[in-house]
């Protein structure tokens, strides 16, 4: 007996499709903690005591005492009192137990969870597994993969009764693979959705899925760089719209961006990178070292002194470049070519391309002007070789005067005004609007060189989305429905977090709300239709969260903008905005104070856990302030592409500097944000979601590891915890009637009386599937395991009816 008890368990542990609550292979299925166990080490103390009273009281007085034995010994498990925490046990088990048989996806209810394999599984995004998926007749049934989702909504767009709109919410930590799927499922619908009828209209199909897919390089070249945590991190939000018309074909697509983390072009955190645009511009041009690979080869000494005769943007090899940090460390990304040449594609032809690499040389040499302080107030500060060197310049640096000079020469901007731009400020004041100006000390010019730069990066990202746009935009009569892929930042929480993590974590709440209504819906509709009764009664979403961050009358936005408006530029405000918070919405649940913190902070206690976010700099952050001198310069520049940019436009009204008296509103960072966010959910309510949760194993990108802590917190962050809590809350485990009276069947031969066998349908004959609530799992795991014993002990006495 003890032998079979050790089969079953390890049939058990080798079947990684055995799901716990809430996760699926393709359909749902029982809820059997121990089958994802994968090992028994015997009854503990208590559990094994109240295991064995419980099967004596199920088998009767009568069961045989060695059954019982061998029973506890192979159901170790603790039932009622540590069955939650046992679930998140048995969903990591579970998942490991996948990740480790190259099982990367997972169903868990309406959610798709993927896992990073940290290596090329080319076999798994085949256009033959894509035509396999497309071509079967219930996608579901196949292994879970993003191309079930990906089907799913195609079917549902094509539905012939009620075509409806479709989005797909790909969300997860950086690193985790949400670009990689969002990439995978754009190259899924341009072949499923492509048009197979005339060759002339084959073309015109396969160049908008080109110029659709060759949207990827490019938006990833200008808003991708090499972070701690990913090599080809997104440093902004994506929602793209690919269009279908009524045959179901893709006629073009629209792309939305969110928060480009523009600060990143002048300043980068240590071992990460600028932008990987720069690199490729200047690894083309100078730089000697390249990555290799089939894609990408290094471009030959021909074609780099062809290029440079080309294009003149004075990047000279073996120059360094402070805003080119690490650039020794070449990665795939850094293929210039690829870009390029995707940007032919979408339209943009070489002269513009020069003419941005030549804007972007322009930055590169802007940031190595360097300041020096001057010791008479009055006095603007002077570039530093202007200090009779007072400093040593780095191996390869150009001096200052220089620098300026070729930035200039680069930005087609005169250079007299660029340098009084950066060195003094204009003020107007009093009723007359009098102009004053007044030198910057060191740290202002500072900022104003990096304002600058990061003002013309901005325009330029959102240029480049509108050429995009402009070029795959299908015309509003030739598409009717659409499907909606997003790609954003995930919740995030780290020691130091600032008005970038509250945006992101607010848009986090906002899609965990949409996912929850839309989760409790979906349920609400199956149970309905399955004459269960049922409510929500253990359940409160994330409300009260929001309430505090975007509630009115009152709350952190609103307190944030108003400290804004009112208290710019002062060092106070950190501390004024942490006690008006702390004094106006002391009433809301959610939010705390860490009492140890010496920083102004605040703690907002989010449905992923608590983050403590840090006041200093928040009003100065959420301001964004862009000095209209700056403005003004960047409109006297010549240079054809910044003209665009900057156009010299009567009406367009700059900020005015904070000491100024204008009553212009401000529009901060975060109500752009929250416009933005709030438009994009009015389109995804307008959808019918999916969800899939992209989930890093570990966080140094190793393929086979997979960390169970790291991973429990994603599952926090991603709601996927929540999603088992709501789930608990009504009826998680499903078995089919068939299943059910297959596999029980054998308990009426024990107990004739009570046991449903084949002769005596269960209850809800009508329905294809049994509803349990999650207390009744411990009755059914114990049926469960019984049954499994008896059948595969061939014990005697249970066959004899
Ligand atoms: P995110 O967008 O979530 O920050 P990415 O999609 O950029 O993360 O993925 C990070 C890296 O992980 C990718 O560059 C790739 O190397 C790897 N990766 C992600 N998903 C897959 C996958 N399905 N197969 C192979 N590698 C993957
Ligand atoms: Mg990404």
């Amino acid at each position: 007996m003890i032998l079979e008890a050790k089969s079953l368990s390890t049939a058990q542990a080798s079947t990684p499709t055995q799901l716990p609550a809430g996760l699926s292979p393709s359909s749902p299925g029982p809820v059997i903690p121990s089958q994802v166990n994968g090992h028994s080490s015997g009854p503990d103390a208590h559990g094994g005591k109240a295991l064995r009273e419980d099967l004596q009281e199920f088998l009767g007085q009568e069961a045989p005492l060695h059954l019982l034995d061998d029973l506890t010994k192979v159901n170790p498990v603790t039932l009622e009192t540590e069955f939650a925490k046992s679930t998140f046990a048995s969903v990591l088990r579970c998942l490991q137990a996948r990740y480790m048989a190259d099982t990367f996806y997972t169903n868990a209810g309406c959610t798709l969870v993927a896992l990073n394999p940290f290596k090329p599984v080319p076999q798994l995004y085949s256009p033959d597994l894509m035509k396999e998926y497309h071509a079967a007749p219930q996608p579901q049934k196949l292994k879970p993969h993003i191309f079930t989702v990906g089907e799913q909504t195609y079917r549902n767009v094509k539905s012939l009764i009620e075509p409806v709109n479709q989005s797909i919410v790909v969300s997860g930590e950086s690193g985790a693979g949400k670009t990689w799927t969002s990439r995978c499922l754009m190259k899924f619908y341009a072949v499923v959705a492509a048009s197979p009828t005339s060759w002339e209209s084959h073309k015109i199909a396969e160049r908008i899925e080109q110029r659709i897919l060759n949207s990827n390089p490019v938006m990833e070249a200008f808003g991708n760089a090499c972070t701690l945590r990913n090599n080809n991190s997104s440093r902004f939000g994506k929602f793209i719209q690919l269009q279908m018309n009524r045959a179901h074909q893709m006629t073009g697509a629209a792309v939305q961006t969110y928060l480009l983390e523009k600060t990143r072009v002048a300043c980068q955190a240590s071992s990460e990178r600028n932008f990987h645009i720069f690199y490729q511009a200047y690894t083309s041009l100078g730089f000697p070292r390249t990555p290799s690979s089939a894609t990408c080869p290094p471009p030959t000494d021909l074609q780099r002194s062809q290029c440079r005769r080309e294009a003149p943007w004075h990047l000279p090899e073996g120059a360094a470049f402070s805003w080119l940090p690490n650039p020794e460390r070449t990665l795939e990304e850094d293929c210039f070519e690829v870009t390029r040449e995707a940007m032919l594609h979408l339209g943009i032809d070489t002269p513009t391309q020069n003419n941005i690499f030549k804007v972007l040389a322009g930055l590169l040499h802007l940031g190595n002007v360097r300041f020096a302080d001057c010791e008479d107030e009055a006095q603007p500060c002077q570039l530093m070789d202007d200090a009779k060197g007072l400093f040593a310049y780095q191996q390869g640096f150009l001096r200052s005067f220089g620098l300026c000079r070729t930035s200039a020469s680069l930005l087609w901007l005169p250079e007299d005004p660029l340098l009084e731009t950066l060195r003094i400020r204009t003020i107007r004041a009093g009723r007359q609007q009098q102009v004053f100006r007044k030198p910057c000390s060191l740290a202002e010019c500072d900022t104003r060189r990096d304002c600058l730069a990061k003002l013309i990066y901005a325009r330029l990202f959102d240029w480049l989305v509108s050429v995009i746009n402009s070029s795959i935009y299908a015309a509003p009569d030739s598409w009717t429905t659409f499907i909606g892929l997003l790609d954003v930042y995930g919740f995030e929480s780290f020691p130091d977090n600032s008005l970038e993590q509250l945006c992101i974590n607010y848009a986090n709440e906002k899609l965990q709300q949409h996912f929850v209504a839309h989760y409790l819906r979906a349920q609400q509709e199956e149970y309905a239709l399955e004459g269960l009764e049922w409510s929500f009664v253990n359940y409160q979403d994330n409300q009260t969260c929001l309430d505090l961050i975007e509630g009115s009358p009152i709350s952190i936005c609103s307190l944030l903008k108003r400290v804004t408006e009112c208290r710019l530029n002062r060092p106070s405000s950190a501390a004024q905005l942490q006690t008006r918070i702390e004094s106006a919405l002391a009433g809301s649940p959610c939010l705390g104070h860490d009492k140890l913190s010496r920083e102004p902070s605040f703690i907002v206690v989010h449905y992923a856990g608590p983050v403590r976010y840090h006041t200093a700099g928040l009003v100065e952050k959420n301001k964004d302030p862009v000095p209209p001198e700056l403005t003004r310069l960047l409109q006297q520049s010549q240079d054809p592409l910044l003209k665009v940019l900057f156009p010299t436009d009567p009406e367009e009204k700059s900020q005015e500097e904070p000491s100024g008296k204008s009553r212009t509103p401000v529009l901060t960072v975060v109500s752009r944000f929250k416009a933005s966010l709030e438009q994009l959910l009015q389109v995804l309510h307008s959808t019918t979601p999916h969800y899939i949760r992209c989930i890093k194993p570990n966080s140094k990108g190793q393929a086979q590891t997979f960390l169970r802590e790291e991973v429990l917190s994603q599952l926090e962050a991603c709601g996927l915890v929540e999603t088992i809590h709501i789930s608990a809350a009504g009826f998680p485990i499903r078995v089919s009637h068939r299943n059910f009276v297959e596999r029980y069947a054998l308990l009426r031969r024990l107990r004739p009386r009570t046991a449903p066998g084949p002769q005596s349908p269960p209850l809800n004959e009508g329905r294809s599937v049994c509803h349990f609530p999650f207390t009744f799992l411990p009755p059914l795991f114990l049926l469960s395991m019984v049954c499994s014993a008896l059948s595969l002990a061939h014990v005697p006495w249970a066959l004899a009816d």
